[in-house]
């Protein structure tokens, strides 16, 4: 037993604390001895936290003072919960996303103190269930694609398509080659996925299989369940800590060859990796909302160059990024290109909702008649909840916003109050205009919950069901809707994102896109991208089993690009333009960002700190890089902490990356302790 322990914990500091190892073993039934890979409770400053123990010594550090080490309490951790591969993949994270090594080990780690109960099924020899399914030509030619490669590692050249920094701990870019699944909606990618991931099994060796948070619903998860027994498990949210842990901990020891999770499956501790796949590689969900906030699809190709692992990404509608990587032959496409369970692509109108009274066009009603009376089904769809949007006065155009943020207030009927979506603030709204007593004032646009209340007055017949997460939140669960919905128990689903993705519902014939242009306002370069991938999604929910699939989508932009593209479901078309777009404006995929947010609830303070920073960056910046901002952010008060960001951007991450190090470094040295700071590498969202 080594007398000195380095442990790292979850806070901001790239920097092992070293330990005096416990004096003699604690006499328990289990002697947990502290070792690398264990986690042990520690004295920091006056409280105990819980920490990785990552390293042991013979000696304490030069020049540290002996006396002033202290002893760690006690190890929490009967069995290593992470090894010497998982501490490398920490530190490539906190290298990449510029965090400290605890804060990376705490993202992997589930954070469970002790492994709830799971089977204990050894060996993992379970058989594999065969396909019912025969392989269309197309599957086919993209399987055997995909496996042909699975022995040469030398298939594609790839450089660092990623973008990982050079001379960081990020290393070499690995051989295995990269593929993406470009499919329509309902092309059958699922089915490749399953039998990429059975070939690569039978090698021996394990399969790590990311899915949109919303996606992992009890259906998927059913699925590969009864594919795969118990080679599979499944991570996801509903489970307690102890679960995740269980299961992680049943993958590190050889007993799982295939995990299926969101975001943070990607770190599953599987033993041999062959293969990622990533199912709808475009969702904003595979990027952590916190500290570090790390993309899956990157730490997946990070994974694929240390361990010769393939990578399998798949969608309807590619990422910008993904779409570029592929035009350029660093990932490999394979096309599907029709639908197999006897569904076409569905006919898509758009219809102007200008001048209508209501949310409804007579169109989009007439087709929701017809189809109830085909006895068939209806989603309709709004990406944006509560019943109203805004409260406005048109005579003196006061608005009501939230106390603590910069944002409108949304009338939420069923709970008579006006509630704020980024803090939860909520008031009763006021009779009359607050500023000018105008009796005119009042809620403008509308959301879900009016949406609900219109279609209960125009079709009274007709059972409506509304999924968004307040309906969500209160009492019925998605699941249960969704449910009911499948069983025909439903004619129209109604809801924000949850009814966009992955739902798979052979009774559906239309679908109603109720104001297509929500999202096309936000300042945001990325919201063409997902606007249109978020309609598409929409619109291939129809037709999936039946050739007559019909998609209205509503809008006020007549004439949009983005409307144009979407309707004529023409993804090639959409890219040529957006790329262009983006090519000529500088931003990623022809650039690589940075973002640094900074929040105070001192207005000066924060203002201050983003120059401060602005001013430590400029001149680190290597040639053709360029700083945006600062400025304030499109949404400059949350909670009543003022937000201001600045972008740093630059023509390839590895010098930017460097600047941005150094500058944060600097920064930290003389910091503003009233003001928060956080970075971002690749960010998704500028909001
Ligand atoms: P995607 O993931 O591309 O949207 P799915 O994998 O959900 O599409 O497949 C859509 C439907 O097609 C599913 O019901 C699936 O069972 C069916 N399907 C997939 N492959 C085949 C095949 N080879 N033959 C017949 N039906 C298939
Ligand atoms: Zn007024
Ligand atoms: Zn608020």
């Amino acid at each position: 037993m080594a007398p000195y322990l380095d442990l790292v914990f979850d806070i901001p500091a790239n920097q092992h604390f070293t330990y005096r190892n416990l004096a003699a073993p604690s006499p328990a039934k289990t002697p947990r001895e502290a070792v690398p890979g264990k986690r042990a409770m520690a004295p920091f400053g006056k409280r105990d936290l819980l920490g990785y123990i990552v390293a042991e010594r013979e000696e304490a550090p030069a020049g540290v003072d002996q006396a002033s080490i202290r002893e760690i309490r006690r190890v929490v951790d009967t069995e290593c919960t992470f090894g010497a591969e998982d501490i490398t993949l920490a530190e490539w994270i906190a290298a990449y996303y510029l965090c400290g090594l605890g804060e990376a080990l705490a993202a992997m780690i589930p954070s469970g103190r002790r492994a709830g109960s799971s089977p204990t099924l050894h060996g993992a020899e379970e058989e594999i269930a065969p396909s019912p399914l025969e392989l269309s030509d197309e599957q086919r030619e993209a399987l055997e694609t995909i496996t042909a490669s699975a022995g040469s590692p030398a298939g594609i050249p790839t450089g660092s398509p990623a973008g990982i920094p050079t001379g960081s701990p990020a290393g070499g870019p690995g051989g295995a080659p990269m593929f993406y699944l470009y499919g329509i909606t309902g092309s059958g990618k699922t089915e490749v996925f399953l039998r990429t991931a059975e070939e690569v099994l039978k090698q021996g060796k394990s399969v790590i299989y990311l899915v949109p948070e919303i996606a992992l619903t009890h259906q998927t998860s059913e699925a590969i369940k009864a594919r795969f027994g118990t080679l599979a498990a499944t991570f996801h949210s509903g489970m307690s800590p102890g679960a995740r842990l269980s299961e992680w901990m049943r993958a590190r020891r050889g007993d799982l060859r295939i995990i299926i999770g969101p975001r943070s499956a990607v770190f599953a501790p599987l033993n041999n990796l062959g293969l990622i796949i990533i199912d709808e590689e475009h969702d904003g969900s595979y990027k952590s909302g916190n500290t570090p906030r790390y993309h899956a699809r990157q730490v997946a190709m990070r994974r694929r160059a240390v361990s010769g692992a393939l990578l399998l990404m798949g969608s309807a509608t590619p990422s910008a990024e993904a779409w570029n990587l592929m035009e350029n032959g660093r990932i490999r496409r394979l096309y599907l290109s029709r639908r197999l369970a006897g569904g076409k692509p569905p006919e898509i109108t758009a219809v102007s909702l200008e001048g209508t009274e209501g949310c409804l066009t007579p169109r989009l009603k007439d087709e929701i008649l017809t189809t109830a009376r085909m006895g068939r089904q209806t989603i309709l769809f709004l990406n944006r909840r509560g019943f109203a949007y805004f409260y406005h006065c048109p005579s003196c155009g006061f608005e009501l916003t939230c106390k603590h943020c910069s944002v409108s207030l949304t009338w939420h009927k069923d709970r008579g109050r006006a509630i704020c979506h980024y803090c939860g603030y909520s008031e009763v709204p006021p009779k009359a205009c607050p500023a000018c007593g105008s009796l005119e004032a009042g809620f403008r646009g509308f959301g879900t919950e009016m949406i609900e209340e219109e279609l209960g007055r125009t079709f009274p017949q007709l059972r409506v069901r509304r999924v968004d997460a307040d309906s969500v939140a209160r009492g019925k669960s998605l699941e249960e809707n969704l449910e009911m919905f499948r069983a025909g128990m439903v004619d129209i689903l109604l809801g924000t994102q949850m009814v966009a993705k992955g739902l798979n519902v052979p009774g559906v014939r239309l679908v109603g896109v109720i104001l297509a242009d929500t999202g096309l306002h936000l300042p945001d370069f990325r919201a063409a991208e997902r606007t249109f991938s978020l309609l598409v999604q929409v619109a291939g929910r129809a037709g999936r089993y039946f050739p007559d699939g019909k998609v209205i989508i509503q809008t006020l932009r007549m004439g949009d690009p983005v409307i144009e593209k979407s309707t004529a479901l023409d993804v090639d078309g959409f890219f040529r333009a957006e790329i262009a777009q983006r090519r000529a404006l500088n931003f990623p995929p022809f650039s690589r960002l940075i973002r640094l947010s900074f929040r105070s609830r001192d207005s000066t303070r924060v203002d201050k700190a983003a120059a401060r920073f602005a001013d430590l960056s400029r001149p680190l910046l290597p040639p053709g890089a360029d700083i945006l901002g600062p400025a304030e952010c499109p949404i400059g008060i949350i909670a009543g902490n003022h937000r201001r960001h600045l972008i740093l951007r630059g023509p390839d991450m590895g010098s930017l990356h460097g600047a941005a190090r150094i500058a944060l470094l600097r920064y930290n040295k003389g910091r503003d302790s009233r003001v928060y700071a956080e970075v971002d590498i690749d960010p998704v969202s500028l909001l």
